[in-house]
C-alpha cells in the first residue's frame, strides 16, 4: 500500500482516514465514505484498484469530466479509461477489448451507461474487484443534485453480489447521508465519516456597499489566482463578468442562458487555466476537479447554507489557503423573500424562509463562522478560536454607541418613517441633495448631525441596530427604516446601545499570510506547465498541481532523487516531466544564486486506527502497572490531557479502566447528577456548574464512564 502510494501517486502519507479506509475495502467489505470536498476520496478507490487483481467500475455522473479523470490517472502511471457517450462505436469496441483482455485497471462509466441490460451483461463477463458510487448523494431526493438514473444504481447489489461497492459523497448533512445508505443497500457498511471542517478555507462576511469595487479592490495583486465569482442572476453574471474583462481580468460568464457549447468551453478554459476567472450563477461547479481554486465569492446571498457550503467547498482542493468572501446586505434578502412570497406551494414556501431565516442568522452572528457551519451540518467544533475566519481573526471591539443610535432613530422618527437606509444617512451628513430639499428635511433638527462619522460608518450602525432589533426594515423592493418598542427605550429611556467600533481604515485587509516559497520561480514552473499541458491537451494540474510547484519553488529539488521526495511526482511523472522540470530549476538557481534546501520528510508511518490503538494501548499496558495518570504522562511524554482521552476510549471501548481508582465515589455522584442535568454534549457548562474542587480530567472521565453505561 505504502509503495503503491509513492510510486503511483508520490505522496509519502495519507490524508485521514484513507488508510483505514482502504483497508476496509481491500477486506472486501461495503463501505460508505464522507469526506468534504478536497478530503481525498479518489485515493479510496484508485489506490485499491492497483492492489486488487481485476477491474474497479466508478460511477460518476460528471459525464464531462471523465476524460480529465481518466488523463490524470494515466499521468500517474494508472491503466484508466472511460466508457461514455461521447464516445464513437468504434472506439467504445476497442475500449470494452481491453477491458476483457483485462488491461484496464479503472473504469469510469455514467450511471444511465451501466444499467444498460447489455452492458451489465458485459461487465459480469469480466472480473470486477470493486464498485465506487462517485457523487453517492446524487441518489437521494433530499439532496441539491438529484439524479433519477442513479435510483437504478440499486441492482449492483444483486447483480455483483460478492463484489464490494464504494459509496462515496461530500455531502454533510445526515438525512441525505442517511437515504444514501438504505436506497443503495449498504446498511451492513462500514461508514466513515471525516471531519467536514476545511482547514485551509477562510470565511468571511463583507457588508455589501458597493460590490463591483469591493470585487476589483480583492482582486488587486491576485491576478493570476483561479476564483468563482457565484451571481443570483443571468444579468448580474453577464455584467459582472464584461466589467472585470473591461478592467483587464480574464473572466468568461456562465449559465443555464448559454448555449452548452459555450458552457462547456467556458468550463474548459477555466479548468486550464487559460482564465482566471468564471462568473457564474450556481449551475457552475459540480464537480469541478480543478484543484487550485484560490477564492469563492458569493456576490449575492446564496439561498441556503448547505448550497453556500457546497460552493464555497469548490475553493481550496489542494488543501492550500483559499478564501470564501461573502458580500452580505439586507436589500438581498428582501429580494429574495419578495421571491419566496411568489411561490404558490406552502411547503416550499415555508423550507425557503427556514432557509433564508438560517442564512442570515449566519451572517449577522458574532460567533465563529466555522463553528455555525459544522453545527448547522451536526458536527461540534470547540475550539475557541478557529484562526481562519473573519470573526475569529478581526474580533469587534464595542464602544458605547447611544448617542449615534439615538441620532439614527431619532431621525428616522422626523423624517416620518419613509426612507430608507441611504436618505436617513443623506440627512445625518446635512447632504443638500434634490430629494432632501423637496422634502425640506434640511429643516429638522438632526440634520447634519452626524458629521463626526463616514457614510459607511453610518451605513454599518444602521445594520448593527437592524440586526439588535432596535430598528426595524420593512418593505420589499425599496426597504424603509421604522422605529419599534425597543427604538422607543433608547430614544425616551436612554437605554444604553453598545456598537462595534468603527475601524480606522474602512476595509482593512486581513494580514497576508507570507507563504514561504520563490514566487518568481513558481510562475516560471508554471508557464513550463502550461506549454507541457497544452502540447498533451490536458488541464496544468494534470501535469503538476501548485502544491508540487509550490515545494519545488521551496527547495529547489537539484537531481532525480530530490525530485521524487517532491509531494505529488510519482515514478511516472519523475520520468516524463522530471528532466524538463529540473532543467528549469537548476538553470534559475544558476541564474539567481539560489542554493538548494534540504527536503524533510517523515518516513511513512502507520496511521488512523491503527497508530490509534497503538498508543491506546500502550497507555491501557501502563495502567495495568498500576501507574496513575500522571505518572503514565510523564513515561510517555505526553500531556495528561492526552493520556485522559486515551482512558477515554478504552473505557468506551469497555476495557476494565476503574474509575474509582482515580475519582472518588462522593465526586462521581456529584459529576453524574449535573450532566443529568445538563446533558453529556459539552463540557464547559458542567465544570462551570462544578467549580474548581474538580478538575476537567475526572469531570471527562466520569463521563465516559457513563456513556459506556
Ligand atoms: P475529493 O474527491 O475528496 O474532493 P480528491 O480526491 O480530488 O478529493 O483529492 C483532493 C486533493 O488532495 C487532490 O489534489 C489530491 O491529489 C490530493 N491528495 C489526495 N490524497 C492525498 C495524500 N494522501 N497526500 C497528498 N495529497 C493528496
Ligand atoms: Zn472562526
Amino acid at each position: 500500500m505504502y509503495t503503491m502510494l509513492q510510486k503511483y501517486f508520490g505522496y509519502t502519507s495519507f490524508y485521514p482516514l484513507q488508510e483505514d479506509i482502504i483497508k476496509e475495502v481491500l477486506r472486501q467489505r461495503d463501505v460508505f465514505v464522507l469526506m468534504p470536498t478536497g478530503g481525498g476520496k479518489s485515493l479510496c478507490y484508485q489506490l485499491p484498484a492497483l492492489l486488487f487483481p481485476g477491474v474497479t467500475i466508478v460511477i460518476s455522473p460528471l459525464i464531462a469530466l471523465m476524460k480529465d479523470q481518466v488523463d490524470g490517472l494515466l499521468a500517474d502511471g494508472i491503466p484508466a479509461t472511460f466508457i461514455n457517450s461521447s464516445l464513437s462505436y468504434d472506439e467504445i469496441d476497442v475500449r470494452r477489448r481491453r477491458l476483457s483482455n483485462g488491461e484496464i485497471k479503472i473504469l469510469y462509466v455514467a450511471p444511465e451507461r451501466l444499467v444498460m441490460p447489455e452492458f451489465l451483461q458485459f461487465l459480469q463477463g469480466l472480473q470486477v474487484s470493486l464498485i465506487a458510487i462517485d457523487e453517492s448523494h446524487c441518489i437521494s431526493e433530499w439532496g441539491h443534485d438529484f439524479r433519477p438514473e442513479y435510483r437504478q444504481l440499486k441492482v449492483l447489489k444483486e447483480r455483483f453480489p460478492r463484489v464490494p461497492v464504494m459509496a462515496l459523497t461530500a455531502t454533510a448533512t445526515p438525512v441525505v447521508q442517511a437515504d444514501i445508505l438504505t436506497q443503495l443497500k449498504l446498511s451492513d457498511g462500514k461508514i466513515f465519516k471525516a471531519s467536514f471542517n476545511r482547514k485551509n478555507l477562510y470565511y468571511q462576511i463583507k457588508p455589501k456597499d458597493n460590490p463591483y469595487h469591493q470585487i476589483l479592490q480583492y482582486l488587486e495583486g491576485r491576478k493570476k489566482d483561479s476564483g468563482i465569482i457565484y451571481c443570483q442572476s443571468r444579468k448580474t453574471v453577464e455584467s459582472l463578468a464584461a466589467g472585470l474583462q473591461a478592467k483587464g481580468y480574464r473572466a468568461l460568464p456562465y449559465h443555464a442562458g448559454l448555449t452548452a457549447e459555450v458552457r462547456t468551453e467556458n468550463q474548459e478554459r477555466f479548468i486550464r487555466d487559460d482564465v482566471e476567472i468564471v462568473v457564474a450563477t450556481i449551475a457552475f461547479g459540480m464537480g469541478i476537479d480543478k484543484p487550485n481554486v484560490r477564492y469563492v465569492i458569493h456576490y449575492d446571498l446564496p439561498k441556503s447554507i448547505e448550497g453556500y457550503y457546497q460552493e464555497t467547498g469548490r475553493a481550496g482542493r489542494d488543501s492550500l489557503k483559499s478564501d470564501c468572501i461573502l458580500f452580505f446586505s439586507y436589500a438581498d434578502k428582501f429580494k429574495i423573500e419578495h421571491f419566496i412570497n411568489q411561490k404558490e406551494n406552502e411547503d416550499e414556501k415555508q423550507v425557503a424562509y427556514k432557509q433564508l431565516r438560517e442564512l442570515v442568522n449566519y451572517c449577522e452572528s458574532n460567533v465563529c463562522r466555522r463553528r455555525l457551519l459544522l453545527a448547522y451540518f451536526g458536527e461540534h467544533f470547540d475550539e475557541p478560536n478557529c484562526g481562519n475566519c473573519d470573526v475569529c481573526l478581526e474580533p469587534k471591539e464595542r464602544f458605547d454607541g447611544t448617542i449615534a443610535a439615538q441620532k439614527i432613530l431619532s431621525c428616522v422618527y422626523r423624517v416620518d418613517g419613509r426612507f430608507g437606509i441611504n436618505y436617513v444617512i443623506d440627512v445625518l451628513l446635512g447632504s443638500k441633495n434634490q430629494k432632501v430639499l423637496q422634502n425640506r428635511h434640511d429643516m429638522i433638527k438632526t440634520f447634519g448631525a452626524g458629521k463626526e462619522y463616514s457614510k459607511s460608518q453610518w451605513q454599518a450602525f444602521i445594520r448593527e441596530l437592524i440586526q439588535l432589533r432596535y430598528l426595524g426594515l420593512d418593505g420589499d423592493k425599496y426597504p424603509v427604516l421604522k422605529l419599534n418598542e425597543k427604538s422607543r427605550d433608547v430614544l425616551l429611556r436612554n437605554e444604553k446601545v453598545f456598537l462595534t467600533k468603527p475601524e480606522e481604515k474602512p476595509h482593512i485587509q486581513r494580514a497576508e499570510v507570507r507563504e514561504d516559497y520563490d514566487r518568481t520561480l513558481f510562475e516560471r514552473l508554471r508557464v513550463l506547465r502550461k506549454t507541457l499541458a497544452d502540447q498533451e491537451g490536458v488541464p496544468p494540474y494534470v501535469v503538476f498541481h501548485d502544491t508540487s510547484l509550490k515545494e519545488m519553488s521551496t527547495y529547489y529539488p537539484q537531481n532525480v532523487a530530490d525530485l521524487r521526495s517532491i509531494s505529488g511526482v510519482g515514478e511516472r511523472k519523475l520520468r516524463r516531466y522530471g528532466d524538463v522540470f529540473l532543467q528549469e530549476i537548476v538553470g534559475y538557481c544558476k541564474q539567481h544564486h539560489v542554493e538548494p534546501k534540504p527536503i524533510v520528510r517523515k518516513p511513512i508511518e502507520p496511521s488512523g486506527e491503527q497508530a490509534k490503538s497503538l498508543t491506546h494501548q500502550a497507555t491501557m499496558e501502563l495502567y495495568r502497572q498500576d501507574l496513575t495518570i500522571q505518572e503514565i504522562a510523564q513515561r510517555r511524554g505526553l500531556a495528561v490531557s492526552t493520556i485522559v482521552s486515551h482512558m477515554e476510549k478504552l473505557i468506551q471501548e469497555g476495557e476494565d479502566i476503574f474509575v474509582d481508582r482515580m475519582v472518588s465515589p462522593e465526586k462521581q455522584n456529584r459529576i453524574r447528577t449535573i450532566f443529568n442535568e445538563l446533558g453529556m454534549e459539552r463540557l464547559t457548562p458542567a465544570k462551570e456548574k462544578l467549580g474548581d474542587d474538580y478538575s476537567y480530567e475526572e469531570i471527562r472521565l466520569v463521563r465516559a464512564k457513563m456513556m459506556r453505561e
